[in-house]
């Protein structure tokens, strides 16, 4: 195939992932996409001008080649929107040295010259983009997938051939006129282009919908006034950490909080003051729970002024401790900016998972927390009542129960063991 038609076909894989990436950008409102769009319209400018080069050096050479440039920096700083890492504005001074050729000396043969600066400068940018979406240091990237790592890898590789480039340029035979587009590293750098485009183009649009299908299922696990797992979030993933608890026998502790006289709250200060006290009880829940032993805990707002959590691997000297974390800090909140009487009752099912046959379920767990809860507010609310799911006596021994006793039901008590 001749120079001329590898070229066309280049062009034509621009024209298509340009407009590829803004349709794509008309329906996921990402601006990453417009970045990138812009970056292969500026290839399609360049492509065509670059076949005015029998006529004019300045136009089809050195302003069609520094466009090139210029459409990797904006998929580099496109890289940068996507993974939030920032690009230093700096990177745009690439653009420095391609301005420098025009004031090359006269007798100096400009072939070799271009094509070495051209490719050490696409293939820095290419690298730079690669080093955004695979590396591991720096500000953090948390949401790398198959289609961003797959970016990186055709960034990476992109980088590495137009680095080779560079160095295999004074190589004889390799590079031989720049005008005429003669010389083998011309011909495989155009099939390169069209496979690294076509590439390019579409791992970035998956790499995009990606994110929005993980926004989107993020979203529809959240609550929306709390921003803490919604029931049916909780309830799967609650499932799943009993199972895994279930196999190792371990400890565990399900606790129910209700706002006390939330209705009072509403009343008399107005909704949208009872909705800022939901949100202050699930700020104290996510600090108190953020480090120690509660690392694993999994809060929920379950609907109204009815909030869970599941907490593996806590024992009940932890769960008082728990209880009492966060009625202090309910006070320190209600000192700040709460209603005087807002108090939270408690009503905690303690158990070990995996002893009992069937198994503990969720619903257990929860009816049996909701009547230590019934039984705090009966008491006089603002406090913590414990349950504890435990062994019929007879295989029981208090404190230390064994893993390997035959599995039996479990019955609920409170004070045993105690
Ligand atoms: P108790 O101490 O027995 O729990 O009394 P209570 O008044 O808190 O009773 P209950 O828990 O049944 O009250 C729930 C109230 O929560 C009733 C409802 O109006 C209110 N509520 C439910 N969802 C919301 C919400 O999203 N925002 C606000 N501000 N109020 C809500
Ligand atoms: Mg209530």
């Amino acid at each position: 195939m001749d120079v001329v038609t590898m070229l066309f076909m280049s062009l034509v894989a621009a024209a298509a992932a340009a407009g590829f990436l803004a349709f794509e950008w008309r329906t996921l409102r990402n601006r990453v996409l417009l970045f990138w769009s812009a970056g292969f319209a500026v290839i399609v400018l360049g492509s065509s001008l670059s076949l005015l080069r029998a006529y004019s050096f300045l136009v089809g050479v050195w302003f069609a080649n520094g466009l090139l440039v210029v459409a990797h920096l904006l998929f580099l700083f496109g890289v940068a929107r996507f993974t939030g890492r920032r690009v230093a504005p700096l990177w745009w001074g690439l653009l420095l040295p391609w301005a420098g050729l025009l004031i090359l000396p006269e007798g100096i043969d400009p072939t070799p010259v271009f094509a070495i600066t051209g490719s050490t400068l696409v293939a820095l940018v290419a690298l730079k983009a690669a080093h955004g979406l695979l590396s591991r240091s720096g500000a953090p990237f948390e949401e790398r997938t198959a289609a961003s790592d797959g970016l990186g890898f055709v960034f990476a590789i992109h980088g590495a051939f137009y680095a080779a480039k560079a160095l295999m340029v004074p190589l004889p035979g390799a590079f031989v006129s720049i005008v005429g587009f003669k010389g083998v590293l011309i011909q495989v750098s155009l099939v390169e282009g069209i496979v690294v485009e076509v590439l390019l183009a579409l791992l970035m649009a998956a790499a995009v919908r990606r994110r929005r299908e993980e926004a989107m299922t993020a979203l529809a696990e959240r609550d929306a006034l709390t921003g803490l797992y919604n029931r049916r979030a909780f309830e799967s993933r609650a499932q799943a950490a009993l199972d895994a608890m279930a196999a190792r026998h371990r400890p565990g502790a399900l606790l129910l909080l209700d706002i006390d006289r939330f209705k009072t709250v509403n009343d008399s200060f107005g909704h949208a003051a009872g909705d800022r006290l939901l949100v202050a009880l699930a700020e104290v829940l996510t600090e108190v729970l953020e480090a120690g032993p509660t690392r694993e805990a999994i809060p929920a707002r379950l609907g109204g002024d009815e909030f869970v959590i599941l907490v593996p691997g806590l024992d009940e000297a932890a769960v008082q401790a728990l209880g009492a974390a966060i009625g202090a800090r309910m006070a320190r909140a209600r000192r700040r900016d709460l209603p005087a009487g807002a108090t939270v009752s408690i009503g905690a099912a303690l158990f070990t998972a995996g002893l009992a046959k069937p198994d503990l379920s969720l619903e257990t767990l929860t009816a049996s927390a909701d009547a230590a809860l019934y039984e705090a507010k009966r008491q006089g609310r603002d406090r913590l009542h414990v349950r504890r799911l435990v062994q019929p006596a007879a295989e029981r021994g208090c404190g230390h129960r064994r893993a390997d006793t035959a599995p039996s039901p479990l019955a609920s008590g409170e004070g045993c063991c105690a």
